[in-house]
């Protein structure tokens, strides 16, 4: 039998206050510490009803089950990524394979970075910029939640949460000021590799 790993909270790459002033530590502590946590606790526990149901014979939860499963796994393995492609260093603009490739797949990064921040505008969740291994080319989506709107199949290489949760408190109903200062924090080396990564998968 192969061994799957129990879903754990990860650990945030720098210091809860260090992507101050764009986003304060009060934010970040109550999103990664709650919200993010509560996405952890979720799919546990939605794994471990699943096995019990399956246990017992008997699969009566099991839909909602794994609905759930795949609702804060998502929110799970995107905040992950979100933790990740940002950093007190970041900012600027992508360079290298990853900024040819933006140019290739959307004419220049300025058209790029207008069309990620409308999707961040649009979405009831998350703007992400995923590389789609059917097309092979880089796209951008508009997600809801954290998994309704889902390219099949594509993997996010820069994920940017635009629930309330993540800038309220900050810059209340401006949106636009939120989106604007993730662009200060975007760690583009992460970025990157997330990119290279899927060039090996799929290439
Ligand atoms: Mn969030």
């Amino acid at each position: 039998m192969s061994e799957h790993s129990e879903p754990e909270l990860p650990e945030l790459p720098y210091d809860y206050d260090a992507l101050e002033p764009h986003i304060s530590e009060q934010v970040v502590t109550w999103h990664h510490d709650t919200h993010h946590q509560g996405y952890v606790n979720g799919l546990a526990s939605a794994e471990e009803t699943l096995a019990d149901n399956r246990e017992a014979g008997d699969f009566g939860s099991s839909g909602g089950a794994m609905r759930s499963v795949t609702h804060n796994g998502a929110g799970h393995y995107l905040h992950t990524l979100f933790w990740e492609n940002m950093h007190p260093n970041g900012g600027g603009e992508p360079e290298g394979d990853l900024r040819d490739r933006i140019e290739e797949d959307f004419g220049s990064y300025e058209g790029w970075k207008g069309e990620f921040e409308a999707a961040a505008g649009a979405a009831g969740g998350w703007a992400l910029l995923v590389y789609d291994p059917v097309a092979k080319q880089l796209r951008n989506v508009v997600v809801d939640k954290h998994d309704q709107g889902a390219l099949w199949g594509s993997h996010p290489i820069l994920a940017l949460d635009v629930w309330e949760h993540s800038y309220y408190y900050d810059y209340g109903p401006d949106r636009g000021s939120f989106i604007d200062a993730f662009f200060e924090v975007v760690n583009w080396d992460k970025v990157a590799d997330e990119y290279q990564t899927c060039l090996g998968h799929f290439e």
